[in-house]
């Protein structure tokens, strides 16, 4: 990852206490995705390490959908939404996770990929890994070749990773 991509996500990333429940710090990105230079510094980053090495791009939403969008726009490719459920008129598969407290579940459409697709998932947080997985997942039901996953942050304390023991994983800033 280039230093650059790594401080501009540590100088623009927003800690907000206590959100969306108590005891969690939300890592709040959206101040990184209004400043042009420093979205196009990520973007650029995730572009130069995966360029060549897939077919298309699915996010993760909402705010993968964001970065899904543009690194799909800069290699050339389309873009995919993974979805919560209840949002997509043609579900094709879904795949349902723990969280915490209850259950959460991502679906993806009808004729996402064509069959062998190498598919960059992409999200703005990595953090006990259960969405990640559930994405990974959802891409090879769909025919999809999970070609990695990116996120702009890790969580280490969490251990996602440790869930994805065995994936393409790339984070741009671990904390
Ligand atoms: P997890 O399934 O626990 O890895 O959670 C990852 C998903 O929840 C990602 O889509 C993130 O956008 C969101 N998320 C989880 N924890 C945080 C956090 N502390 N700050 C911002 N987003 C988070």
């Amino acid at each position: 990852m280039t230093q650059d991509a790594t401080a501009v996500i540590a100088s623009h990333v927003v800690d907000v206490p206590d959100f969306p429940k108590p005891g969690i710090v939300f890592k709040d990105l959206t101040p990184l995705f209004a400043d042009g230079a420093a979205f196009r510094a990520v973007i650029d980053d995730i572009i130069e390490r995966y360029q060549g090495s897939f077919d298309t791009v699915a996010g993760i939403e909402a705010r993968g959908f964001v970065l899904a969008a543009a690194v799909a726009y800069a290699a050339g490719t389309g873009v995919i939404p993974i979805r919560k459920a209840g949002k997509l008129p043609r579900v094709a598969h879904s795949v349902s996770y723990a969280l915490e407290y209850g259950e959460a579940t991502l679906e993806i459409s009808e004729g996402a990929f064509k069959p062998g697709q190498r598919v960059l998932v992409v999200d703005d947080v990595l953090a006990t890994g259960g969405t990640a997985e559930a994405s990974l997942e959802l891409v090879e039901r769909a025919g999809g070749e999970a070609a990695g996953l990116v996120v702009l942050m890790e969580l280490g304390f969490l251990n996602g990773r440790e869930r994805l023991a065995g994936r393409e994983v790339y984070s741009l800033l671990t904390v």
